[in-house]
């Protein structure tokens, strides 16, 4: 499979790893946006979350916990935001779910997961809790 993260888990590519389990592989992000900044693959390729099923998504979590807990005790950031891009709409470039780890410093002037996007639409959340009410 063309997919730079199967290459990567496959050891055809290298990488600078932060930690690995049987369910994971966490490495360094080679265009990092912060210091530390740290991607966390599954070993089976998966495009999106919606190709995984919970008792896999309990298997990643261990690791993924793991992984950030090993960026926090090398690089000792003062925080960290940790988030999927799920899906090219959503910012995702490579097609193999991976868990953004991105360490954040008092005063690096970055914002938080409200700064993603200002498009709250139209209803307000009393309508479209209706949707779920059904
Ligand atoms: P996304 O936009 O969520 O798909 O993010 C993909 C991330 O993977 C980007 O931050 C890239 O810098 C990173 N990336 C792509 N190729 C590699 C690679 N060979 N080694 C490490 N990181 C990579
Ligand atoms: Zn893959």
């Amino acid at each position: 499979m063309n997919c730079i993260f199967c290459k990567i888990i496959n050891k055809e590519v290298p990488n600078y790893t932060v930690y690995e389990d049987e369910n994971i592989l966490a490495f360094l992000d080679i265009f990092p946006v912060a210091k530390g900044h740290t991607v966390v693959i599954p070993k089976k390729h998966f495009e999106t979350i919606w190709e995984m099923n919970t008792e896999t998504f309990q298997d990643i979590s261990a690791g993924l916990r793991a992984a950030a807990g090993r960026v926090q005790s090398k690089i000792k950031p003062d925080g960290m935001n940790i988030g999927i891009n799920n899906g090219p709409a959503a910012g995702q470039a490579v097609p193999h779910v991976h868990w953004h780890i991105i360490p954040r410093y008092e005063g690096d002037g970055g914002g938080n997961m409200h700064s993603i996007i200002k498009n709250p639409g139209d209803q307000t959340p009393a309508e479209l809790f209706e949707l779920f009410n059904k």
